[in-house]
């Protein structure tokens, strides 16, 4: 959360009530969740808040870069490094859990690739889905059965 409020303060913004209360939802799942599960999870805390509200919220955690958007998705996650334009996001399709993984090497390809292009990138988003550690990695043995 101190996070959070210094990256708001870096852009003369604040971190609001309301864009506590979604960054604390969102922080709570380790799967990426939707506005709408957002949403709800606040409504079952007894606050009933508009869509757009929350939309907006969200919008903010997200430019201020502390919550990145899983575009596959349109589910959100907090992101704990603080990048904003780059990302390498791991989605583990058996528990759902969303994870970032260093891609200086990745970045360096793509920049390569867009340089001979003749192209400028601003940002980049790489999604892999796969296996986390956790739910069999590499091995795919049946861990939990059910
Ligand atoms: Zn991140
Ligand atoms: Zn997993």
């Amino acid at each position: 959360m101190e996070r959070a409020r210094e990256a708001f303060q870096m852009k003369g913004l604040k971190l609001t009530p309301l864009r506590q209360s979604v960054l604390r939802e969102i922080a709570a799942s380790h799967k990426a969740i939707g506005a709408y599960e957002v949403l709800d999870r606040l409504a079952r805390r007894g606050e009933r808040l508009a869509p757009i509200s929350v939309y907006r919220a969200i919008e903010a955690l997200v430019s201020a870069g502390i919550v990145h958007r899983f575009e596959s998705r349109n589910a959100f996650f907090v992101c704990h490094a603080g990048h904003q334009m780059r990302q390498l996001v791991l989605a583990c399709e058996a528990c759902g859990r969303v994870a970032e993984a260093d891609a200086d090497a990745v970045f360096a390809a793509i920049d390569s690739c867009t340089g001979r292009a003749g192209f400028a990138p601003k940002g980049a988003v790489v999604e892999v889905w796969g296996l986390c550690a956790s739910c069999g990695g590499e091995e795919r043995e049946p861990a939990h059965g059910g």
